[in-house]
């Protein structure tokens, strides 16, 4: 399946995956996620959790995994339970006091405090390799989802007056027709192995993997559009290291022994592929085994996540001469013709040694490991499409090894994530048309003034800026574009022709569809309307090129947003949401792009020195939490976050005061005796309301941008006197960092 549309920018949870880990047809569109880091809130895997059961993603069975992992059952993993619901409230309570533990204080720990009752009597969904208020909100949509798409597949329409039920109805019932599935295996894709069968030479393979990166599979390095970082007005064609079937770079490098477990997981998974492809078991052993050799080669010339996150090393624009000089075994005119791309331009290359180790890789490795390679790089990001016995073992090892993941989730959620994957627009125009209502758009909207409003404020008093840098970050903020809902302009999914035929086909074409939509942008002036995310997402994110933040219909409902709760319940929850946002506008990359979204640094040298001072304070804060024994947060891989996380309380909770003395007497107002400020951090604290299984917890800890959910909780309030005052905490509790070791940025 497609990857999701372009991936999510800063978000509230997780930046774009990294590389390897998508397993689908990933149009180019996802590239850009890559490109631009866009922030979310949470990491899009999460979205994969449910819409998506997007493959890859989670890492490694450690040494502290306390359970081995299930056996495989004999039953079919695809037809059982197919009614199963994991529980979800149709209408939850703002607050629901029957969360909270009453055992555990509010300044020992809070996040056990808000939702240590619901912790102990929640079991993880076996579908889920976490579970919380995402995911639940996350089930509601899946609901409104399911309803749209089996309507739009029984109604006979005529496609010229509602093209997107046409296409929503067609490629569910291609999803959902299973008998033509199985009868018909990897019989679509036959046309795709010849082509890779009858390479003669590296000029071929080129061209193969040109047309291969076409149709959405990752093959050797990436390619895509994209703004260019120094001029966001223009999209420039950007080329980004790649090629990788592990969910990171470090899967291949680390020497522990859960690390070389994981790769002989991972070996025999590619044999296994192989061989329902048609391999005799012993060449797709042999085979396997040079695959692995050959991304390890990609692996290690790779940046890590924590290098990928500076956008300066990031940008390398450079005439074609000069990515050619860092090819020379590869003709990249051949490429651009392959793949209908007349003119270039420019092209940003984000890892230029990677390149140079890519091109030594090419021409050394032998021409049949190459053919293996790509064989087994269209069947990773196919077999989500095919039959069963492609679906269960691509289930076994990214789902179930990587995550833990007990259970594959049934059919239909399957299909509508590969549905939204696919023609997310279409889908989602849909989908709002019947559930999001107008009011949400204005409340969201006051919402977002009020925390600009907050963030002005806060950047007009900081006592560690200096004014000449002041008025740059006001400029940026004034100059923040919002986006909420919807897009204004829907895609045109016209010139994709999708039907009842193969699954598997409809899903290729739409990912070539967006692909040929994101090269066609090269060279030409950034379109200011397009999205990062679909309507339905329940995810967020700022995107630093164009300086925008954007919040889709899906997350704009309980318990981030709730029409008839009081103020303090909101500013909790999506108020901290869009403070978080703004403030990856303010983060330590985010920081790096200016009002129009270039890469031009508008700080003053003192400025900039007492920024790092501050930012370094909290990434120590958060290497020093262990979540697992011997296993500790990474503080420089989850800055960003960490710092958006503590700014967006921190805005939210200035705008709920704000919001407070205009209405004097709901601030004496207790509910279920709770103080508005006491109901404010318990919102928040509840949207972080999760279980996770240690297996996803190690494969994020690894990989996820975002920290997990409890330090999301903790981490911030710690820093906070506002916290402190609200529950009236003594000095000294577990809850507060000593005066001196309080993290204050924004
Ligand atoms: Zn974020």
């Amino acid at each position: 399946m497609p990857l999701q549309r372009k991936q999510q920018k800063s978000g509230l949870t997780g930046i774009r995956q990294p590389q390897g880990i998508n397993s689908s047809f990933q149009a180019m569109n996802s590239l850009i996620l890559i490109l631009v880091a866009l922030f979310c809130l949470f990491s899009i895997r999460v979205q994969g959790e449910s819409p998506k059961p997007k493959p890859f993603g989670s890492p490694t069975v450690g040494p502290n995994s306390q359970k081995p992992p299930p056996p495989i059952s004999s039953a079919s993993p695809q037809s059982v339970d197919e009614t199963a619901k994991p529980p979800v409230e149709k209408n939850p309570p703002p607050l629901d006091p029957n969360n909270r533990d009453p055992s555990v204080k509010p300044q020992d720990d809070f996040f056990i405090y808000a939702n240590g009752s619901w912790i102990k009597r929640t079991q993880i969904p076996p579908e889920y390799s976490r579970w919380g208020s995402f995911n639940e909100l996350i089930e509601n949509n899946n609901d409104a989802l399911h309803d749209i798409t089996e309507k739009a597949e029984n109604t006979q329409v005529d496609p010229r007056l509602a093209p997107e039920t046409q296409k929503v109805g067609d490629y569910y019932a291609s999803g959902m027709d299973e008998k033509t599935i199985e009868a018909m295996r990897i019989g679509p894709l036959e046309d795709e192995f010849k082509k890779i069968e009858s390479i003669k030479d590296r000029s071929e393979l080129l061209k193969e993997i040109a047309h291969l990166h076409s149709i959405g599979v990752d093959a050797l390095f990436e390619f895509a559009s994209g703004q260019d970082a120094k001029d966001s007005t223009h999209e420039i064609a950007q080329a980004v290291q790649g090629g990788l079937g592990l969910p990171d770079r470090d899967y291949y490098t680390k020497t522990d022994a859960a690390s070389k477990k994981l790769r002989d997981q991972y070996v025999e998974h590619v044999a296994k592929m192989l061989t329902l492809t048609g391999e005799p078991a012993e060449t797709a052993a042999d085979h396997a085994k040079k695959i692995l050799a050959l991304e390890t080669k990609l692996a290690e010339a790779s940046r890590t996540q924590v290098q990928l996150r500076d956008p300066q090393k990031n940008y390398n624009k450079m005439p074609l001469r000069h990515l050619q000089d860092l090819t020379p075994d590869w003709n990249w005119s051949d490429y651009f013709k392959s793949i209908d791309l007349l003119e270039p331009g420019d092209v940003n290359v984000h890892q230029p040694g990677f390149f140079k180790a890519a091109d030594q890789v090419f021409e050394d490795t032998p021409l049949d490991d190459w053919k293996a390679y790509l064989r087994w790089h269209l069947i990773n990001a196919a077999a989500q499409e095919l039959s069963k016995d492609f679906v269960d073992e691509d289930f076994n090892f990214k789902d179930r090894t990587l995550r833990g993941t007990e259970k594959i989730k049934p059919r239909w959620k399957r299909v509508i994530a590969s549905t939204e994957e696919a023609i997310g627009e279409a889908l989602g125009k849909l989908y709002v048309a019947f559930h999001f209502p107008p009011e949400a758009k204005a409340r969201a909207l006051e919402l977002v003034n009020n925390l600009k409003e907050a963030l002005a404020d806060r950047i007009k008093t900081l006592d560690w800026m200096d004014e000449p840098t002041k008025r740059e970050a006001l400029k940026k903020l004034a100059a923040m574009r919002v986006k909420i809902g919807y897009p204004d302009k829907w895609l045109d999914y016209s010139l994709l022709p999708i039907d009842r035929g193969p699954f598997v086909l409809n899903a290729m074409r739409a990912a070539k569809f967006e692909t040929t939509r994101e090269l066609n942008k090269i060279g030409k002036p950034v379109d200011p309307t397009d999205w990062g995310m679909t309507p339905p997402t329940v995810n967020a994110y700022y995107n630093p090129n164009m300086n925008e933040i954007v919040f889709p219909a899906g997350i704009l409902q309980p318990p981030f947003f709730y029409a008839n709760a009081d103020d303090a319940v909101n500013y909790g929850g999506i108020g901290a949401v869009i403070g978080h946002e703004m403030t990856h506008g303010f983060d330590d990359q985010g920081r790096q792009f200016d009002a129009a979204g270039n890469l031009r640094d508008w700080w003053t040298p003192q400025s900039a020195a007492k920024f790092k001072e501050r930012s370094q304070a909290i990434v120590k804060q958060f290497n020093e939490y262990e979540p697992l024994p011997g296993l500790h947060v990474n503080g420089e891989l989850t800055q960003g976050e960490n710092i958006a996380d503590l700014g967006g309380v921190k805005l939210a909770y200035a705008a709920l005061q704000k919001a407070l003395d205009k209405n004097p007497q709901e601030r004496e107002k207790k509910i279920d005796g709770l103080t508005p400020e006491q109901r404010f951090f318990l919102s928040f604290a509840t949207i972080w309301k999760s279980k996770q299984r240690d297996e996803d917890l190690k494969l994020r800890l690894n990989t996820d941008p975002h920290s997990p959910a409890r330090y999301r909780v903790d981490g911030p309030f710690s820093n906070l006197p506002e916290f402190q005052r609200a529950f009236n905490i003594p000095d000294g509790s577990p809850m507060i960092r000593s005066a001196d070791k309080r993290v204050k940025i924004w």
